[in-house]
């Protein structure tokens, strides 16, 4: 079977791979294809593509929106890498991050641990390919790199994840917008990982964005286990939505997470798949 990763980060966001690594890796894995689905930029794909050699590289970036007063992550693919409409919309999320990220920093700061912004835009700015969208895992990585925590894990469960004292919500455009951005953009808008969804509202947020034009669902992610698979797989036949998925990759920042197997080999992603999303775009 020839198999693809269709959720994949690098440098360009909050991975820590740069996009010609990230290649190699997705090469080394045996994988035929991948998307590059960095948060809120396109920066990665152009190097990505340079050292892509017979592995086809297809355009992707994730976004955040809001769905059912939930925060729920969107992917868009096969999209015109030119178009206006998606370079707004990619702008409003980094607009959001520049707005969230002091905020965080200084909730930090309150708790006694000695961080700045500065320190966290040069650690995103280090990189080969250097974050065109600063998150909090690179406030993380900071945090690590400083002795405060011993990984990014511990950096989200006891400070930055939600209902963490230096969470801090952001900005974000509403499901229905961002599938016109993206289908303006003739690309495919696509609903990642269902399970991070709140339990009550998961399955009727997949509705919602069914009918506001939804194309696909990532059936196979690296948090899926058997049974969201199975449910995720039976929804989107109900819904006519086309099956995807991916690891959603990070590198060292998720390291449990392999690119084109996720954890424990509980990701595969055939070809047929991406052709699947292929036919939507029409
Ligand atoms: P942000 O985009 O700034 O809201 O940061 C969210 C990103 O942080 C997610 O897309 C994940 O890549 C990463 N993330 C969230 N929770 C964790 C965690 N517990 N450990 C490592 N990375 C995480
Ligand atoms: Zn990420
Ligand atoms: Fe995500
Ligand atoms: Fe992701």
């Amino acid at each position: 079977m020839r198999r693809v990763d269709l959720h994949v980060h690098s440098t360009a966001s909050d991975g820590t791979l740069a996009p010609a690594a990230v290649v190699r890796a997705a090469r080394a894995a045996g994988l035929a294809a991948i998307a590059l689905t960095d948060h809120d930029t396109l920066d990665g794909l152009a190097a990505a593509r340079a050292a892509a050699g017979p592995l086809e590289v297809v355009s992707g970036v994730e976004v955040s929106v809001e769905v059912a007063g939930e925060d729920a992550h969107l992917l868009g693919y096969l999209f015109d890498e030119g178009s206006p409409a998606l370079a707004d919309l990619l702008a409003a999320g980094r607009d959001s991050r520049d707005h969230r990220n002091p905020r965080i920093v200084e909730k930090l700061r309150a708790l006694g641990l000695d961080v700045t912004m500065e320190e966290v835009v040069a650690f995103a700015a280090s990189a080969e390919v250097p974050a065109g969208a600063i998150g909090r895992p690179h406030i993380a990585g900071v945090l690590v790199e400083k002795g405060h925590v011993s990984s990014i894990k511990e950096a989200f469960d006891r400070y930055l994840a939600e209902g963490r004292p230096a969470f801090e919500p952001r900005r974000r455009t509403t499901g229905e917008a961002a599938i016109r951005a993206i289908h303006a953009a003739g690309g495919v808008a696509v609903l990642a990982h269902p399970v991070t969804l709140r339990a009550d509202v998961r399955e009727p947020a997949v509705r919602d964005l069914a009918r506001a034009g939804l194309d696909g669902v990532e059936v196979a992610h690296s948090q899926h286990d058997a049974a969201t698979r199975a449910w995720v797989a039976s929804l989107a036949k109900e819904l006519d939505l086309a099956p995807t998925g991916g690891s959603d990759f990070h590198g060292a920042a998720k390291p449990d997470v392999a690119i084109g197997t996720g954890v424990a080999g509980n990701v595969e992603v055939p070809y047929e798949w991406l052709d699947g999303l292929r036919a939507r775009r029409a």
